[in-house]
């Protein structure tokens, strides 16, 4: 059964939020009308600690830094989403009710998770449990950003087995242009497939 997975349509993802995604805000109306379409639907949400291995400051650096940290190296952000504050909700403007169920991702201070499925210490954050659970695996990806959690989520679920289409339009990127295309080839070359919302809509009449 088509489930509709939702990436980090938070506060703090949208304009005037601590990391605002250029576009965020354009894609909400387009997932509202989508939802309807899906028999499922399921969200993500980067949901951190204070102090967050991810954030700048707890290294002593500033945002755009990397940091070199077990085997790679790692960008640092400014403080965000930090877990039951303001910038973590899902944006009200988001039909939330049939959202069934929530990955809460980097929920451990010590790593990080761009992936909606496993932190990057390997941690279940019990998505792929609940689809499997409910034998969901045709599964369609919006949110943001495109280059940093759509693209994990996406090439995680692929290796996991899942059936994985992006749609294209209701995809925002935090840097578009060359990064995001790199992503998205990245994401199709893996075996993901890129559709519009038009090729949905279009299914239906
Ligand atoms: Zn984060």
């Amino acid at each position: 059964m088509k489930t509709l997975v939702i990436i980090d349509m938070q506060n703090d993802f949208l304009s005037h939020g601590a990391l605002e995604v250029k576009g965020s805000e354009r894609i909400i109306p387009l997932i509202n009308q989508l939802i309807p379409l899906f028999d499922h639907v399921v969200a993500s949400q980067d949901w951190h600690p204070k102090n967050h291995v991810s954030f700048a400051k707890t290294h002593g650096k500033k945002s755009g830094d990397s940091i070199f940290l077990r085997g790679r190296w790692r960008p640092l952000w400014k403080d965000h989403c930090i877990q039951s504050s303001k910038g973590a909700k899902i944006t009200e403007s988001l039909h939330q009710e049939k959202i069934e169920f929530v990955a809460y991702k980097g929920t451990d201070k010590k790593w990080d998770s761009y992936s909606a499925f496993f932190d990057d210490g390997g941690e279940s954050t019990h998505l792929f449990e609940f689809l499997k659970k409910h034998n969901l695996f045709d599964l369609y990806f919006v949110g943001v950003a495109t280059e940093y959690c759509v693209k994990f989520s996406v090439l995680d679920a692929l290796s996991l087995g899942f059936s994985v289409f992006v749609i294209r339009d209701a995809i925002a990127a935090l840097h578009a242009g060359e990064e995001e295309k790199k992503s998205l080839d990245e994401m199709k070359k893996r075996g993901a497939k890129l559709i519009e919302s038009k090729d949905l809509f279009s299914r239906r009449s």
